[in-house]
């Protein structure tokens, strides 16, 4: 398993982690075993977004004993109200459902509490400038939740979250498909068929520019709807006409600036171990290339995607990493000393490019990585 830093939390996650549906409806036992099965191979890390009062209970006993080890992210204005899952912005069921979620989980606190799916910037707004801020706040200082977060679908309201300065993690919502689209409010509109007749040609700039933010600002993200609600792993409904395999899923979102860890539903052992082929797949099968390369709709030219699929290089560059930390210095004025200090520990810098050509006969996406390498040694100075 590998293992990632959720940016200023400080947190060290399992990239591979586990979403809270996939445990719906199953007995204590299912879910008990599920977690030995996850944790035995690594994971350390759940969203618990879900109110179900079973189903929180069933985590908690499934962690009984463990608790310190793993890492639980769950999440304020949900509340369970005639058995169904219901969003709230209501301070006092906020509270009371908060007090309820720790005795189901039996614990004392949260590892990562977040603020649940703020995507309209009216929402935002009404959220951040009140009591449920207030309270989240309080929640942190006083240690029950440990690093405070939100979850949305919109990159602009996720980027209002992280310039607020007040949250720690971002869980959104990404996959390749998703990445073409603008930033908007509704969720379903992601996957509408008329959404893709409008679709970008290659990745959202306003979604790009938030996970490098994110990268920035030490805020850690991890991702939720990485199969596309499933999609994207079935060939009549991906909109490239083609399915991606899990790891191939799992790659991409894992490839993006500033994610950590991917929070994957799985119904079933079977899929936790097909999302936990990711930790040892070769490059080969993590490529997700092929997919989005050669359709006439989506061109992703001359853009990185930090696919790798341009390795090795002759002079030993890890070509994606140069890719992104220069692209992580774009926005800025100066050179953020994160940014330089990660550039640093690079083995092979883009001064050491030699233009012998090879990595771009390779490159599925055009980037002229021979220009991109040069400017990448004069931002950085070697
Ligand atoms: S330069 Fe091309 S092949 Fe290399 S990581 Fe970027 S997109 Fe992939
Ligand atoms: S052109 Fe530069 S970056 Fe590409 S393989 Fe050759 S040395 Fe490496």
């Amino acid at each position: 398993m590998e293992y990632r830093t959720l940016g200023r939390t400080g947190l060290r996650v399992s990239a591979v982690a586990l979403g809270c549906e996939g445990f719906m409806e199953k007995s204590a036992e299912e879910v008990c075993a599920d977690f030995d099965f996850a944790i035995a191979r690594g994971i350390n890390f759940v969203d618990i977004y879900s109110p179900n009062p079973q189903l929180r209970e069933n985590i908690g006993a499934a962690l009984e004993g463990r608790r310190g080890n793993f890492i639980i992210q769950g999440h304020l204005c949900t509340v369970w109200e005639e058995d169904q899952y219901l969003r709230t912005r209501d301070p006092e069921k906020t509270r009371a459902s908060f007090e309820t979620q720790l005795q189901q989980l039996r614990t004392d606190y949260l590892d990562i509490g977040m603020i649940h799916y703020i995507d309209a910037e009216e929402d935002f707004r009404r959220v951040f400038d009140g009591e449920i801020l207030r309270h989240a706040r309080r929640l942190r200082s006083e240690g029950r939740i440990r690093a405070l977060g939100i979850s949305s679908h919109n990159p602009k309201v996720a980027r209002m979250a992280v310039e607020s300065g007040e949250v720690d993690v971002v869980m959104f919502s990404i996959n390749p498909a998703y990445d073409l689209q603008p930033a908007g409010d509704d969720v379903d509109a992601l996957w509408a068929e008329e959404s893709y007749a409008r679709a970008l040609h290659n990745i959202d700039p306003e979604r790009e520019s938030l996970y490098e933010l994110c990268e920035r600002r030490g805020v850690g993200i991890d991702v939720m709807k990485v199969y596309g609600g499933g999609d994207l792993l079935s060939e009549t409904n991906s909109p490239f006409g083609r399915a991606l395999t899990p790891v191939q899923c799992l790659e991409y979102a894992l490839t993006r600036p500033g994610v950590a860890a991917v929070m994957v539903g799985c119904r079933s052992r079977g899929e936790i171990a097909a999302a936990l082929a990711w930790c040892t797949a070769p490059a080969g099968e993590r490529d997700y290339a092929p997919v989005l390369q050669g359709l006439e709709r989506f061109t992703w030219q001359g853009h990185c995607m930090y696919c790798g699929h341009c390795a090795p290089c002759t002079a030993g560059i890890d070509i994606a990493a140069v890719n992104k930390f220069y692209n992580l210095t774009v926005a800025e004025e100066g050179l953020p000393e994160t940014v330089r200090e990660h550039y640093r520990t690079l083995r092979h810098h883009a001064s050491e490019c030699v233009a012998c050509g090879a990595c771009e006969t390779r490159c599925p996406f055009g980037v002229e990585i021979i220009a991109a390498m040069r400017r990448a040694a004069e931002r950085f100075g070697y």
